[in-house]
């Protein structure tokens, strides 16, 4: 194993395998931390994919600090500390706490935080975090359900997070290129600065960071900057050659659970409404996971097929607002993971094998509740966002985990066209 990475939701862990296979490493995902007798894959990047983004922050940190000592056990050269390209957190945590507890196991002082991905449109200049052309915080994301994002400058989020102090590396070194990169983060690392937050507006600029961060015990970020590091394995002539994951096909029904509540996965509902079935829940009339559940199993009855159905809780703000007003956020997050976590089970008990999931967090609590423990990483639908075969869940399933803002309008069908293919 050369890099072994822990992802703080499962969507997220499996965009950075998804970005590993591209940059030509074999890479498996793990749901969870593994029991630890269990054998290392065969494979020569591990992705933990815990579900800590919005864990209460001790849970975080301990599954990290158990995630890491796995990985270290099996021989992980460096380790990547995976967060959403949109820094999700909250003046609490988790990404502060974590890092802070992975560097400090790691015993290194320091380590790079840069979110940046230009291909899926989140850049870092000056420090601030850019979602297409306006800033994080009028993106949508201070309407997030669990982790509002209200400040796009991310020296200042991070700094609220950690005891340890933020630098930056600015655009105008980051131009020039993966020396000009290394040094200004030792000179950082010399101030007694823990971390750099490191500017990237576009895929160059992530090659580069990836070079400067050569032998770094612990780099944090999204998956963007992972594009960089397959070439280090490679030039140190620790990376074969591989052919590109092909899956094995599995027939079955199709369908799609939505539980994000992001922009893009509600323009791509809007998009599916016009070709084929959807049902939307209403957690807000009927905050009951088993009602809302069998209403779901009584729509879908006769509907399933190689057509997809979509069963969402997504809503717009104002719904999730109402929502988290009856019962508290946390609250109302778990009965909405629940309900689909319940309806996936029964999809894949009526014969559903290809299943998309909308969300991290509900692809999350999917995944566990479907008993899935590691995924094998296949061919990309939209960047980010590829079709897993997954093992554990007793039965052969292609898995498509799309974290909420991932994705074309049309992603939800075209997802089941690429397996046609
Ligand atoms: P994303 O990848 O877009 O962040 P997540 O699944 O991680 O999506 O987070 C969305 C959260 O919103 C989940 O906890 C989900 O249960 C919750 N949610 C979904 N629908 C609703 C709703 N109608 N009202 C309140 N919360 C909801």
């Amino acid at each position: 194993m050369l890099l072994g990475a822990i992802a703080d939701d499962f969507t997220g862990a499996t965009d950075l395998c998804s970005m590993l296979v591209r940059g030509g490493m074999r890479t498996v995902q793990l749901i969870g931390v593994p029991d630890a007798d269990a054998a290392a894959p065969e494979a020569d990047a591990v992705v933990v994919a815990l579900k800590s983004r919005t864990a209460p922050v001790r849970q975080a940190v301990e599954q990290s600090l158990a995630a890491l000592a796995w990985l270290r056990r099996h021989g992980a050269r460096q380790i990547f500390f995976k967060y959403c390209s949109t820094f999700d957190s909250t003046d609490q945590g988790n990404i502060g706490p974590v890092a802070d507890a992975l560097a400090n196991a790691l015993g290194s002082g320091f380590a790079l935080a840069c979110p940046a991905f230009p291909a899926n449109n989140r850049s870092v200049y000056q420090g601030h975090l850019f979602v297409g052309s306006v800033l994080l915080n009028e993106s949508g994301m201070e309407h997030h359900p669990l982790t509002p994002m209200t400040d796009a400058n991310l020296v200042r989020v991070l700094s609220r997070q950690t005891d340890g102090t933020v630098g930056l590396v600015p655009f105008a070194v980051v131009e020039q290129g993966a020396q000009a990169i290394r040094r200004a983060m030792t000179a950082l690392k010399e101030q007694g600065r823990r971390y750099a937050i490191v500017d990237a507006v576009s895929d160059a600029h992530l090659v580069a960071i990836g070079e400067a961060a050569e032998g770094h015990a612990l780099i944090t970020g999204g998956s963007g900057i992972a594009m960089g590091l397959p070439a280090n394995f490679r030039r140190a002539g620790l990376l074969e050659e591989h052919d590109s994951t092909t899956l094995p096909d599995v027939a079955g029904h199709a369908a799609v659970l939505a539980g994000s509540c992001s922009r893009a996965t509600l323009a791509q509902l809007g998009y599916a409404r016009d070709h084929v079935p959807v049902l939307t829940l209403d957690p807000l009339a009927t905050p009951d996971a088993a009602i809302l559940t069998e209403q779901a199993r009584t729509w879908m009855n006769g509907k399933l097929g190689r057509t997809p159905v979509v069963i969402a809780a997504s809503a717009p703000p104002d719904a999730v607002a109402a929502l988290q007003a009856k019962l508290g956020r946390e609250e109302a997050g778990a009965l909405v993971e629940e309900t689909l976590a319940r309806v996936a089970e029964s999809l894949v008990r009526d014969g559903v094998r290809r299943l998309v999931v909308a969300g991290g967090e509900t692809a999350g609590a999917v995944v566990s509740r479907l008993g899935v423990h590691s995924l094998r990483i296949g061919g990309e639908i939209d960047p980010g966002v590829p079709w897993t075969y997954a093992e554990g869940s007793g039965q052969p399933l292609l898995l498509a985990l799309k974290s909420g803002n991932f994705g074309a309008r049309e992603f939800f069908l075209k997802a089941f066209a690429a397996l046609e293919q």
